[in-house]
C-alpha cells in the first residue's frame, strides 16, 4: 500500500516509501547526520499554511553542515523553495513538522567525515504538541550536556541526540515531563530538545550561546517578543542550578516545545506553582505570531499556498 506522502530524496520528489537507506549507511551506524526541525502552522481563518522562520532554519542547517564537513548541494534559497514545494504536494490543512536531514551515506566501515558521500532528504509529517500538556514538571538531569569540544553543541548533529534521549528518558521514567541539563561547568544549559528561560526580578534570563546550547531560533524570537512587545528586559548570563528553585517563572522554548511553562522543578514549585504572567503572555504572543496572526511579524512566516 502506498500513502500519498512524499520525500525529496537523492535530488527528486518520491513517494515516502521509496526514500530508503541500507543498514550499512554510515549515518545509521555512527550518528553522522545533521538535521533541522521546522514547523508549519495551519491558519484556518486565512486558509493558509505558514512555515515559521524557514530561512533561519535552513541557514542553521548549512552552518551545521559546515561544522560537520557535509556538502549540501543546495543554497538556502533552494532549500526554501524545496520545502514550499514539498508542503504543496502534501497539501496539509493541519499543523506539520518538517525534517531536512543531511547524512553520510557511504556503506563503508569508516569513522570519519572527510572523503565521504553526503545525502539529503526532506520530509514532513502532521504534528501537534511535542511536549504534552499546558504546563510541565521538570527535573535536573543526572546527564550533563555535551560540551562543544566533545561534540559540537551548536550544530544539530544526529549523534548528539543520544545525550538528549538519555536525559529525556531519565526524566520520563522518573515521572517528570522534561529534563533540564547542566553543562560540563555545572551551570544550566538547556532541555533535551529546547532552550530555557527563567524570570528573576521581572527580567528574562537565559544562558549565553557559549554555554553548550543549541543556538535556538525560538530562543531569539522569545527575546525579541519579550523586549519589543512586553517591555521585559532579557539578560544572557550563566544560570546556577539553585536559581531554578528561586525563579519567579520558568519556561522551555523551541520549535517543538514552543513556549512551554514549567511549574515545578525538582519537586519545588516555580514561583506560585501556577503558570507565570510573563510566560503566559509570551506563549500567547508566540502562538499568534507563528500562525501568521500578527501582521507585524508576517515576514517571519512563509505562506505555502498560492490563492
Ligand atoms: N536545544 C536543542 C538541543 C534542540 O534540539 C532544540 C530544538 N531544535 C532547541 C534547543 C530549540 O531550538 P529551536 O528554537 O531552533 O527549535
Amino acid at each position: 500500500m502506498t500513502s500519498n506522502r512524499f520525500a525529496f530524496f537523492n535530488g527528486e520528489f518520491v513517494p515516502i516509501e521509496q526514500a530508503q537507506v541500507s543498514v550499512m549507511t554510515a549515518a545509521l551506524n555512527y550518528g553522522l547526520g545533521v538535521f533541522e526541525g521546522i514547523r508549519a502552522y495551519w491558519n484556518a481563518d486565512d486558509g493558509q499554511l505558514y512555515v515559521f522562520h524557514l530561512r533561519e532554519h535552513m541557514e542553521r542547517l548549512r552552518r551545521s553542515c559546515n561544522i560537520m564537513f557535509m556538502n549540501l548541494p543546495y543554497s538556502v534559497d533552494e532549500l526554501y523553495d524545496l520545502t514550499v514545494e514539498l508542503l504543496r504536494r502534501e497539501a496539509f490543512r493541519e499543523d506539520a513538522y518538517i525534517r531536512p536531514l543531511v547524512f553520510k551515506s557511504d556503506h563503508t566501515i569508516a569513522v570519519r567525515l572527510n572523503n565521504m558521500t553526503d545525502a539529503f532528504v526532506l520530509y514532513a509529517v502532521p504534528f501537534g504538541q511535542y511536549i504534552p500538556g499546558t504546563a510541565v514538571r521538570a527535573c535536573v538531569s543526572s546527564w550533563r550536556r555535551i560540551e562543544d569540544n566533545i561534540m559540537p553543541s551548536r550544530a544539530k548533529v544526529s549523534g548528539g541526540y543520544v545525550n538528549s534521549a538519555l536525559a529525556k528518558t531519565e526524566a520520563l521514567l522518573n515521572g517528570y515531563d522534561e529534563a533540564i541539563v547542566l553543562g560540563g561547568d555545572g551551570q544550566v544549559s538547556e532541555a533535551s530538545a529546547a532552550n530555557l528561560y527563567i524570570v528573576r526580578n521581572g527580567a528574562l534570563i537565559t544562558p549565553p550561546i557559549t554555554s553548550d546550547i543549541l543556538e535556538g531560533i525560538t530562543r531569539r524570537v522569545v527575546a525579541h517578543l519579550a523586549q519589543a512587545e512586553l517591555g521585559v528586559p532579557v539578560i544572557e548570563r550563566p544560570i546556577d542550578r539553585t536559581e531554578l528553585y528561586v525563579a519567579e517563572e520558568a519556561f522551555f522554548c523551541g520549535t517543538g516545545a514552543e513556549v512551554k511553562p514549567i511549574i515545578e522543578i525538582d519537586r519545588r514549585p516555580v514561583g506560585s506553582g501556577a503558570v507565570g504572567e510573563i510566560t503566559a503572555r509570551l506563549a500567547e504572543l508566540y502562538s499568534a505570531v507563528v500562525r501568521g496572526c500578527l501582521p507585524a511579524y508576517r515576514a517571519w512566516c512563509t505562506p505555502v499556498y498560492i490563492d
